[in-house]
């Protein structure tokens, strides 16, 4: 069992949050009962997610998609009242680490990444969010090891064929941070989603591109994070999907 206020002091330590500058509030952005003995972690704090929790009882839940961010309408209305309403209803502490948690180096979502798609020398370009590391492989065989680790089909730009070594990848919706990877000549860049200039861009710059989903490439960090917390704090941890094809 641990306190809500010395579980988000730890989070905030483990997490390096200070180094970041975010788009919405990292930690406890929501606080529920002060105990917590049970965590469940989720890609995004929509109703569906609240309801699973809350029929779980749990006593925090943990996302990479929290609530508050910069630029949305401030005021508690519509859905985001009925997903407050509920957690605080039910007592529930809602945690929410976003950039944090894609760059952290052992529970991030792009260090986890690298693990589940056998990338070696894994590491971040600089100072940005995107990382890079090495593979011996094609474009075809990586698509297909990506399919089985995430049990998605990604969309794929380039030749099955074109050999690969050095890759480059950002989880989530990372597609204008191609020209990091574009930077350092990687074969390949591989984020979450896809919008409608990038295939050609990366024809154009001899670079192959996979969008593996923004929700399939964000699952893992914060089952990462969950798990070493529920070994730190002998807390008992679920993940719960709450699918999304985007
Ligand atoms: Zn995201």
């Amino acid at each position: 069992m641990v306190n809500n206020k010395t579980l988000s002091e730890y989070c905030h330590a483990y997490l390096n949050v200070d180094a970041f500058k975010d788009y919405s509030p990292n930690g406890l952005q929501v606080e529920g009962r002060s105990d917590i003995q049970t965590i469940i972690s989720g890609v995004s704090a929509n109703q569906d997610l609240i309801d699973r929790a809350i029929d779980e009882k749990t006593d925090a839940l943990f996302v990479h998609h929290g609530f508050f961010w910069k630029g949305e309408d401030q005021r508690i209305t519509g859905i985001k009242k009925n997903r407050i309403k509920a957690l605080l209803d039910n007592n529930i502490n809602l945690f929410g680490y976003h950039l944090p948690l894609d760059a952290h180096t052992e529970v991030g979502n792009n260090f986890q990444l690298a693990e589940r798609f056998g990338i070696k020398n894994p590491t971040p370009i600089g100072d940005t969010l995107v990382w890079k590391g090495e593979v011996d492989t094609t474009l075809g065989a990586l698509s297909k090891t990506i399919e089985q680790a995430l049990s998605r089909k990604p969309l794929i730009f380039g030749n099955e064929d074109k050999p690969l070594k050095t890759i480059a990848w950002c989880s989530g919706g990372a597609q204008n941070y191609m020209d990091h990877a574009i930077d350092i000549n990687a074969d390949c860049f591989i984020t979450g989603e896809v919008s409608e200039q990038n295939p050609a861009i990366a024809k154009e710059n001899n670079i192959a591109f996979i969008a593996a989903g923004h929700h399939a490439t964000e699952r893992y960090g914060v089952q990462a994070l969950c798990q070493h917390l529920s070994e730190k704090f002998n807390l008992k941890h679920q993940f719960i999907d709450i699918d999304n094809t985007v």
